[in-house]
């Protein structure tokens, strides 16, 4: 085994990355490539012959780490709630071990990979409790402490999306009564803090909205550029999409009080957030008082595989 080297693949739904870390988390080779869809037989593949490339430049076997949309059954061994269906239900760790001939393999939830290289060497380096929110088409979050995933003892550390909308208005509540989540629950964080929430919620405002559709007629970057421009429709949408991120995370934050917020995914792009999440956390915040920085992801859509390359040091350390 050559313990130089880690890698870290992320499994993405669209694309399948790989890089090599060296031992001070210096990025020495990457390669990306399509996720083949529906094809589990297809990611074993992929996956195979993106660590051998990358074997190639390194010398020799190396610890892998993954990040996985879902997570490993604690149960059973095999990957489950991942919305990359043909996962579920496979061990992909033995699976890939019989190919690559070591089992020096860990796989990890994608937003608790994204947590912890935001935790290592990312924006959110000098804290010790940090938590990582990813806000993109669907939303996720992960608790780092002391540089080591909370997993917590049913693998719920940091599970954050699919709790329900704090201090949800009755209005929010009437709104929203059509709007029900993958997960089953009615009213959970995710169906209002993603991309695809803030959508939907201009959908509603503009008589656009129908329940049986995935998509929205209108997209995030429409919306926030019409808000720019100072469209009243828009700006009502985005000041209640802040008005919910900021009481989703103050809820949160009222109980375990993280050093550091890091955000994530397409929604961490608007700038404006943090302008105004700092003030609107405070105003649900027990006492008032409440200076935790909300950043930006120093590594972008690197930090799932960057974090995914860090489990192996993780799980030795
Ligand atoms: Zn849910």
């Amino acid at each position: 085994m050559n313990s130089q080297f880690t890698l870290g693949v992320d499994l993405g739904g669209t694309k399948t990355e790989i890089i090599a870390l060296d031992t001070s988390g210096k990025e020495r080779y990457r390669k990306r490539t399509a996720t083949v869809k529906g094809s589990y037989p297809d990611t074993i593949k992929t996956i195979s012959s993106l660590v051998f490339a990358a074997q190639e430049q390194t010398g020799g076997s190396c610890p892998l780490g993954i990040a996985i949309p879902g997570t490993v059954s604690l149960k059973t061994g095999v990957i489950k709630n991942a919305n990359s269906w043909w996962l579920n239900g496979h061990d992909l760790k033995a699976d890939l071990a019989a190919v690559l001939g070591h089992d020096e393999i860990y796989l990890e939830n994608d937003a608790n990979c994204f947590a912890l290289s935001e935790a290592v060497d990312g924006a959110g380096k000098d804290g010790d409790m940090v938590w990582g929110i990813i806000l993109g088409t669907g939303s996720g979050s992960g608790l780092i402490h002391n540089k080591k995933i909370w997993r917590g003892r049913n693998l719920l550390g940091g599970e954050w999306g699919h709790n329900s909308l704090p201090w949800i208005t009755s209005e929010e509540a009437a709104a929203w009564t059509d709007v029900k989540c993958f997960c089953g629950q009615k009213n959970c964080i995710e169906t209002f803090v993603s991309g695809t929430g803030l959508e939907r919620d201009y959908a509603k405002r503009t008589d656009s909205f129908d329940p049986e559709a995935m998509v929205y007629p209108h997209n995030s970057e429409y919306i926030i550029e019409k808000m720019r421009e100072g469209d009243a429709t828009a700006k009502a949408s985005f000041a209640a999409y802040v008005s919910r991120l900021a009481r989703s995370i103050a809820n949160y934050a009222n109980f375990f009080d993280p050093d550091v917020i890091v955000l994530g995914g397409g929604m961490s792009n608007i700038d404006e957030l943090y302008e105004l999440l700092p003030e609107k956390i405070k105003e649900y915040i027990f006492g008032g008082e409440f200076d935790t920085p909300v950043v930006k992801a120093l590594y972008g859509g690197s930090s799932g595989v960057r974090g995914a390359a860090w489990l192996p040091a993780m799980h030795r350390s």
